[in-house]
């Protein structure tokens, strides 16, 4: 008999998530994470922060940490403009007209990764192994062998979820497709001379798209994307220069920028697993897919995959099966694969006509942001997606009252 029902190797918001998913169901998991996972509770705040869907707070309501994340620290934002620096098109969206109470919270990463872990502490059929790092894996008929530091475990499948460099990903040889934006976002938190009406801005530029996420105290995170060779100068500026041009990159909107925090830059990449499975193995979150960041719906995807696996993997256990079969897993893969590439198509459609100078797509996109504008139709079509309310939604994440999933 193996050690574990499933072996998940990282630990981060989706690994975290679907450990708290399969232990809730009874599901005897071990959750392999490199990292103090916890971060201390003075920590300065993140200067990047997360956009969460409407879906994936009711995965977190479903799992019973929505509460702790909430009490920490999550903003709802009740509207969006997104414009075209290079028109007059504009967009606006709001919570009223879709008859939801807002579109979405943003929130620091690390309060979902606190309350998660809270979470595991108290599941008993998690097993947590911390800090501690995965080494090698072996594939066998009827189990996986894991070895981590000086430790052997084993189990009927393993789920990695250790985010776009996977290391199990990268040692069992699972093809990936890539591409280069050749974009980095730097973001920050940054404090605006004018209110910012508890809305998520967008304004496109020609080097690529820059969000402002409302935020408590007045104070916005700001996600700037632009060519990569710009962005040094940039996190480098005095901070009255950087104020400065931030301020006119955003047209003044809020007007200027009185305060700001850390600044930090991430190169951007497009990265989509061939495969999502084999025998014994699901990739999860960036370990399957890492997104253009222009719509916020990386970490969002990760977590529907990670409660779709828990679906499948709960049903198996409930007809007698064997979880780790590659018959098992492939429906996991045709759930989510699709949805993925589909939300990264369009991010991609997206940036490319947005980010061209000159381009002579511009009048139209123009065109385009003031049509959806005008229509309710195509608004509430565009919003569900963003909310992540489109697709075949897993259990954890469809109903309102929050679902379960037991063997
Ligand atoms: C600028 C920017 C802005 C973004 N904004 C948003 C947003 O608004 N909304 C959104 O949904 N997404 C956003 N994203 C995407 C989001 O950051 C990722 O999708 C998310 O962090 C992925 O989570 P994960 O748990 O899959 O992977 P990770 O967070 O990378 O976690 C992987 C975990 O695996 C562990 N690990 C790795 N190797 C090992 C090993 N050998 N042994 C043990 N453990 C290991 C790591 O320590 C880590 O904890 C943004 C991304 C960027 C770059």
């Amino acid at each position: 008999m193996p050690d574990f029902d499933a072996i998940i190797v990282g630990g981060g918001i989706v690994g975290a998530t679907v450990a708290c998913a399969l232990g809730q169901a009874g599901v005897q998991v071990a959750l392999i994470e490199a990292r103090e996972p916890v971060p201390p509770e003075d920590q300065q705040p993140d200067p990047r922060v997360f956009a969460i869907t409407r879906a994936s707070e009711r995965v977190f309501r479903s799992l019973g940490v929505w509460d702790a994340i909430h009490r920490r620290g999550a903003f709802a934002f009740t509207d969006m403009e997104v414009w075209d620096a290079a028109g007059d098109g504009v967009t606006h969206f709001d919570c009223a007209d879709l008859g939801e109470p807002c579109l979405g919270h943003i929130v620091e990463p690390r309060f979902i990764q606190t309350a998660l872990w809270q979470q595991l502490a108290s599941i008993d059929a998690v097993s947590l192994y911390c800090p501690a790092r995965f080494e090698t894996i072996s594939i066998l008929d009827d189990r996986v062998e894991v070895t981590l530091d000086d430790q052997l475990l084993t189990a009927e499948l393993v789920i990695a979820a250790d985010g776009a460099r996977s290391p199990v990903r990268n040692i069992l040889g699972m093809e990936t497709q890539r591409h280069d934006y050749r974009q980095s976002s730097l973001v920050a938190l940054v404090k605006t001379a004018e209110p910012h009406q508890d809305t998520a801005w967008q304004r496109f530029l020609p080097g690529g798209p820059l969000a402002f996420l409302p935020m408590d105290g007045g104070w916005s995170s700001i996600v700037w994307t632009m060519p990569s060779d710009h962005v040094e100068r940039l996190l480098t500026a005095d901070k009255d220069v950087f104020h400065e041009e931030l301020a006119m990159a955003f047209g003044h909107r809020l007007g200027d920028i009185v305060e700001s925090g850390e600044r930090e830059a991430w190169p951007l990449q497009r990265m989509h697993a061939e495969h999502y499975v084999d025998a014994r193995v699901a990739l999860i979150g960036d370990a399957a897919h890492a997104i253009h960041p222009l719509a916020g719906q990386g970490v969002n995807l990760g977590l529907l995959d990670a409660a779709a696996l828990a679906e499948v993997i709960v049903d198996a256990r409930q007809r007698g099966k064997d979880s780790g079969r590659l018959a098992v897993l492939r429906r996991y893969e045709r759930w989510r694969r699709g949805d993925n590439l589909l939300m990264m198509k369009a991010m991609d459609g997206i940036n490319r006509i947005f980010s061209k100078v000159g381009s002579p797509l511009g009048p139209a996109r123009n065109l385009g942001l003031s049509l959806v504008n005008r229509s309710s139709t195509a608004k509430r079509l565009f919003m569900g997606h963003a909310m992540g309310l489109g697709g075949d939604l897993p259990k954890l994440a469809a109903v309102n009252e929050e679902a379960s999933l037991s063997v």
